[in-house]
């Protein structure tokens, strides 16, 4: 925490609905500014942007976020002196338990059910297995179509997430591995509003997965933002 006393306004830190990377890595150490960076970022309608600060006076400042931030890591630490079981077990009952809690439609649970084994029939999925049709991004052309290329890397993709109201800038080094991005997305949960921005992350992940299929079999582009439309519906 800089230590100049004044209260610092969220606000400095996100320029353009995204988190400040210079001026965050600048104000605070490494590790702070890792655990602020994994906080993902609502855009809300109405204009007002909604934290999961818990402020004495429901002021959202950069000291009141820092707290809260600490108290989760103090608490995290706590928990693991006497944790005997498995770490990798805990996070995949995490995994799951968040996805069936979610307040999203059946199909959708389902949909993310089979991303997290990586089990969607993506072309290049389909080609290893059978040797049949191509592996290549009949969007793109000629980036192979693996199920993270659908969901994160192909321009549609690109678009629609750089347009979406929730941003996971934090975890964005993990999303060459869809497993590994949700497990690190789940751990929003305990945030205020986390499983709402987790519920729309899966629309937005159904709607990309819907679009792909529409290309993919009746050749039809769809607008990017009426696909974030769509999932933030
Ligand atoms: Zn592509």
């Amino acid at each position: 925490m800089p230590d100049s006393g004044e209260e610092q306004k969220m606000e400095d830190l996100i320029s353009n609905f995204r988190w400040n990377r210079n001026e965050i890595y600048g104000r605070f150490n490494r590790e702070d500014a890792e655990n602020i960076m994994r906080i993902p970022i609502s855009l809300s309608r109405s204009g007002d942007m909604h934290f999961w600060i818990r402020s004495k006076h429901g002021e959202y400042s950069v000291k009141s976020c820092y707290q809260v931030l600490l108290k989760e890591e103090r608490s995290k630490g706590s928990e693991t002196k006497g944790d005997s079981g498995s770490s990798y077990d805990d996070s995949n009952t995490q995994i799951w338990k968040t996805l069936w809690g979610l307040n999203i439609k059946h199909k959708i649970k389902l949909f993310i059910w089979r991303c997290i084994p990586n089990t969607l029939t993506a072309r290049e999925t389909i080609f290893r297995r059978t040797k049949q049709g191509s592996p290549f991004c009949s969007r793109c052309g000629d980036n192979m179509e693996t199920m993270e290329h659908i969901l994160f890397h192909c321009e549609q993709a690109q678009k629609v997430w750089k347009l979406a109201p929730v941003q996971w800038d934090g975890i964005q080094n993990q999303i060459g591995c869809f497993k590994k991005w949700w497990a690190a997305l789940v751990q929003a949960t305990s945030r205020n509003k986390g499983r709402q921005h987790i519920a729309l992350t899966a629309n937005i992940l159904w709607q990309l997965w819907k679009d792909r299929n529409k290309m993919e079999f009746e050749g039809k582009e769809r607008d990017g933002l009426k696909i974030v439309q769509k999932a933030s519906t």
